[in-house]
């Protein structure tokens, strides 16, 4: 039974594998938690030392106290002078009286039980710089406020960095340049909570529980940008392997086409030479059969268009069987060949001479009728008969003369046929045209 596990990742090619993997990475970064790639830093707010203040400074009646110190837990009667206002505060220097470097917190998360009328509370975080801050003046730290409201308070809130602002009482106070007048974060050295808005004559409960700051461990805006480039970099290295592969494959593609082209033309000579091979008499030279199967279309085309006559010559040697059997087929065959080169030797060049088969010959005579046919055979007879092919042997041919007058090939070639057998009848050794003919001169017979 076949238990193997579609998986899809098998079917992957690496490129499409590198594809996947990126976007899916790119997905989770998306989709996840801010925590993911966030710092989160807990105030132990037991391990420092914490005060309480109320408005004497301005001259108010309100009063603080602690209710437990332990637990930081503290109550504020606001008095009957504006602003009437109490303060709790966290001294957060360390032993060489430096502060919290909070730069990079994104947001600050806490939690304060409270009661009383207020709406809301304000958390301050200071912090000492220059040129603002002098050691002396406590007062002289800039002031990052945020006015929370106390709903959510005692389940714990974020509060984002952007919304604080500095204080106005304490920008009013100061007179610094733009720069100076922004949020600073740099050196905190204490946290502080107040009372909201001014309300006079009220109770106020207050117990900080927790104050955790969180920040990002990497900005989003450079995974981001990590990612984008990621994926550049990917296209860029894709777009550029295929860019090679395709730059290989079309190098191939030419030596192939070019292997091709070479066999082709190996092919089309080897082609040719077996055309020629087929279109040849292999003990004479001359062509066979097939050979002058062109030469015979052609002319009786040229005869059906122009009527430009077009004659046949059929000759065979005479008692060929006879010279066989006396001396042997090998000198048959010699005197085909030295027959067939001298035929060759006195034909004209406008006709086609064709082993026909045996000891026959053809001559296909281009633009030739019937009389100058007759002169051409005449010519081969008589040069034939004057030859010494063999110094014994007397070699002499019959010929058959005939010219196209009607449109048919066979029709041409029985009439040829029939002035051979007579030229073999009356004698042998003689021209014969087609009845057709008159007057023949010497040696013809008609
Ligand atoms: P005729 O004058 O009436 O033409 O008599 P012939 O003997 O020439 O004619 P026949 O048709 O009786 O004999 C032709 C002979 O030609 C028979 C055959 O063996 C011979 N022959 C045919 N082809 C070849 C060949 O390629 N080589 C040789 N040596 N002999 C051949
Ligand atoms: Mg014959
Ligand atoms: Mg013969």
């Amino acid at each position: 039974m076949d238990i193997s596990v579609f998986s899809p990742l098998k079917h992957f090619r690496p490129a499409e594998t590198l594809l996947a993997s990126l976007a899916a990475l790119s997905i989770l970064i998306i989709i996840s938690p801010q925590s993911w790639f966030s710092w989160t830093r807990s105030l132990d707010l037991h391990a420092y030392p914490s005060e309480l203040t109320a408005d004497e400074s301005t001259k108010g009646n309100s009063t603080i106290r602690w209710v437990n110190q332990d637990q930081l837990a503290w109550e504020c009667q606001t008095g009957t002078i504006f602003p009437a206002y109490c303060s709790f505060e966290i001294d957060l220097r360390d032993e060489n009286g430096k502060g919290l470097n909070l730069s990079d917190f994104e947001r600050i998360w806490v939690q304060i039980k409270y009661q009383g009328q207020s709406n809301n509370v304000r958390v301050m975080l200071r912090n000492a710089a220059p040129p603002y801050y002098t050691p002396e003046d406590r007062k002289s730290t800039k002031y990052n406020m945020v006015s929370i409201p106390v709903e959510r308070l005692g389940e714990g809130l974020y509060i984002d960095k952007s919304a604080f602002a500095v204080a106005n009482w304490w920008l009013s106070s100061m007179r610094l340049g733009f720069k100076d007048s922004q949020p600073e974060y740099n050196n905190i050295i204490g946290l502080e909570l107040q009372t909201g808005e001014t309300h006079f004559n009220e109770q106020h409960f207050f117990q900080l529980e927790k104050v955790v700051f969180e920040g990002a461990l990497f900005p989003r805006e450079l995974i981001y940008r990590g990612l984008i480039f990621g994926w550049s970099v990917l296209i860029l290295l894709l777009l550029l392997v295929r860019v090679i592969k395709l730059k290989i494959s079309i190098e191939r593609g030419k030596k192939e086409q070019a292997e091709l082209l070479d066999l082709n033309n190996i092919l089309e000579i080897q082609n040719k030479e077996y055309a020629e091979i087929a279109c040849t008499d292999q003990l004479t030279g001359l062509r066979n059969r097939l050979g002058i199967r062109d030469a015979l279309y052609e002319n009786m085309q040229l005869w059906k268009d122009t009527r430009t006559p077009f004659s046949l010559v059929m000759m065979d040697i005479d008692n060929f069987k006879q010279i066989n059997d006396q001396y042997g087929h090998e000198v048959g065959d010699n005197i085909l060949r030295s027959a067939a080169i001298l035929l060759l030797n006195n034909t004209r060049r406008s006709d086609c001479l064709a082993r026909w088969g045996g000891e026959e010959f053809i001559l296909v005579c281009r633009d030739t009728n019937t009389a100058q046919a007759q002169q051409v055979a005449e010519n081969l007879r008589s040069k034939l008969e004057q030859s010494d092919i063999h110094s014994k042997i007397k070699v002499t041919a019959s010929f058959g003369v005939a010219s196209m007058t009607t449109y048919d090939l066979d029709e041409l070639f029985k009439r040829t046929d029939v002035a051979l057998y007579r030229a073999k009848n009356t004698g042998r050794n003689r021209v014969c045209v087609e009845n057709t003919f008159q007057n023949p001169p010497h040696n013809i017979a008609v």
